[in-house]
């Protein structure tokens, strides 16, 4: 579905992503982890072109990333993306801000939106918050709501950039299990994360980067018993 090819970037002088190739298949659950710095959010952001890239190819499903207009709106739409701060409309509700996107963007009905909304805060479990506004909710609902909202424009996979760090360790596990059930689900997912265990048990591939370089992949068990290159060992050795 997702297909990188001899990918680099480039922050003026700094080679952030070197000659990155990487394919994710349809349902696959790929979790991206290495040191701070290392071009993980370049990587994700490169794949809905948050980020231009300098050189080599992106492709999802089948076609190049388009560059800007009305299809570049609608891969935003099909690549959805979940970040480390929720970015939801302070004055708008819970609801609101899941229905937004698909009306706004894909001009749906909001009859419809509003159904479907309310059964994806269903899914996530707060459909009991959805007439109240973000700053009423903790953030790991706010972070659940806003796998909704990415969730309501029918997205054919979603990225993920670190979505727990900035939550309250209490708050961590019910956001990783709406993301597990995604992954079980079969939605493609490529996640930043630093949770190991997520990594573990809901990935179906582990790729570690450093300065800019996909240094190896793996299946999570393969990588985590036995990681091939000494800066995964390096890396895993200060976090495990
Ligand atoms: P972290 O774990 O800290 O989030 P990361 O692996 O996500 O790190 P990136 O955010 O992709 O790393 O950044 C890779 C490199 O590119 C870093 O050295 C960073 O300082 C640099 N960088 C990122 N964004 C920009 C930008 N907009 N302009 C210039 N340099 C940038
Ligand atoms: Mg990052």
């Amino acid at each position: 579905l997702i297909v990188l090819e001899n990918v680099n970037k480039w922050f003026g002088p700094l080679h952030v992503l070197n000659d990155v190739s990487l394919s994710v298949a349809r349902g696959e659950v790929v979790v991206v982890i290495g040191p701070s710095g290392s071009g993980k959010s370049t990587l994700c952001r490169s794949i809905n072109r948050l980020e231009p890239i300098n050189s080599g190819t992106i492709t999802f499903d089948g076609k190049p990333l388009p560059a800007e207009g009305k299809a570049l709106a609608r891969l935003r739409s099909e690549v959805g993306m979940v970040f480390q701060s929720f970015n939801l409309f302070a004055h708008k509700t819970i609801l609101q801000n899941v229905m937004l996107g698909p009306i706004k963007v894909r001009k749906e009905k909001s009859v419809e939106v509003r159904e479907r909304a309310m059964s994806l805060l269903d899914r996530v479990g707060i459909g009991n918050q959805a007439e109240k506004y973000p700053a009423q909710l903790s953030g790991g609902q706010q972070q659940r709501v806003a796998i909704a909202r990415a969730l309501a424009m029918q997205p054919k996979a979603l990225l993920f950039d670190e979505p727990t760090s900035a939550l309250d360790p209490e708050m961590v596990g019910e956001v990783l299990d709406v993301m597990t059930s995604l992954a079980r689900e079969g939605m493609t997912m490529v996640v930043v994360t630093h949770e190991m265990g997520f990594a573990r048990h809901a990935a179906n591939r582990v790729v570690f980067m450093a300065d800019g370089q996909l240094v190896e992949q793996a299946a999570p068990a393969e990588f985590f018993a036995n990681p091939k290159s000494d800066r995964a060992k390096d890396f895993l050795s200060k976090i495990l």
